[in-house]
């Protein structure tokens, strides 16, 4: 069965000092049970955050990793360096990489392989803009950008990632998209990968709705049969909406 997963970013938020305390009330606060809860903080909050997450369902993620292995790239981080900090987890083409950082979908892919050969569970997101959606074309982009991405890993490889469907518009903006909105993606997404790998895989992969999601809409979001829970940015910088989330399921 596939696993529902709650991750927060926290993005570019967080004193040192103001992270650990998030990262400890959430430590007191998750009970394991069947929602693996992962908390992506900034690069150098990780091997402070690694050493106060006591909890076997509670998990530590990266926002982003290098393209390159290892080398002469001037304010980096790699996925190997990540893996070493004790994260288990990073987000790879979040739309702020992909708009400010123009990140292209090949760059994205070469991230996703490093992070996979990192023994890192990539959370790959995907998403539209609002023109694109007015357009008719989310559909399309959405497609285009999960098989450039991804669908050239082998099956295997393929197994271990973890999608996130983010419509750009509903991003901070506290207008997410509709339960109904939110299902027809995630089904399209996941006929798209049984076309691609099989019926087995595609039922196993989480895919992940993120875009101002919080504890009032999360329990609508995540009884869709295809939603199997959330990437939150903003309502994942304190322990009591985080929580809230989490515990919608
Ligand atoms: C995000 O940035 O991944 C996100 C979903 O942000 P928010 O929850 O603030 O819309």
């Amino acid at each position: 069965m596939r696993k529902k997963i709650v991750a927060g970013n926290w993005k570019m938020n967080k004193t040192l000092q103001d992270g650990m305390e998030l990262a400890k009330t959430i430590n007191r606060q998750v009970y394991d049970n069947n929602v693996i809860v992962v908390l992506c903080t900034p690069f150098i909050h990780l091997s402070d955050v690694a050493k106060v997450l006591s909890k076997d369902s509670l998990f530590l993620g990266a926002q982003n990793c290098a393209s390159e292995a290892s080398g002469a790239f001037t304010g980096e981080v790699s996925a190997e360096m990540i893996r070493s900090a004790g994260a288990d987890y990073v987000i790879i083409g979040h739309s702020e990489r992909r708009t400010y950082f123009k990140e292209s979908d090949s760059i994205l892919n070469k991230k996703v392989k490093l992070s996979l050969a990192n023994n890192l569970i990539p959370i790959f997101c995907c998403g539209e803009v609002l023109a694109e959606r007015q357009a008719g074309k989310h559909i399309q982009v959405v497609k285009d950008q999960v098989e450039k991405g991804l669908f050239d890993l082998s099956p295997e490889d393929f197994s271990r990632t973890v999608i996130a469907y983010e419509p750009v518009w509903a991003i901070g903006t506290g207008v997410n998209a509709t339960a109904e909105q939110a299902q027809e993606m995630h089904k399209v997404i996941r006929d798209c990968i049984a076309g691609k790998y099989g019926n087995p895989i595609a039922e196993n992969t989480s895919i992940l709705y993120g875009g101002s999601c919080k504890p009032s809409n999360a329990k609508e979001l995540f009884t869709n049969p295809d939603v199997d829970g959330g990437l939150i940015g903003g309502a994942s910088l304190t322990a009591s909406d985080f929580m809230g989330i989490v515990n919608a399921f």
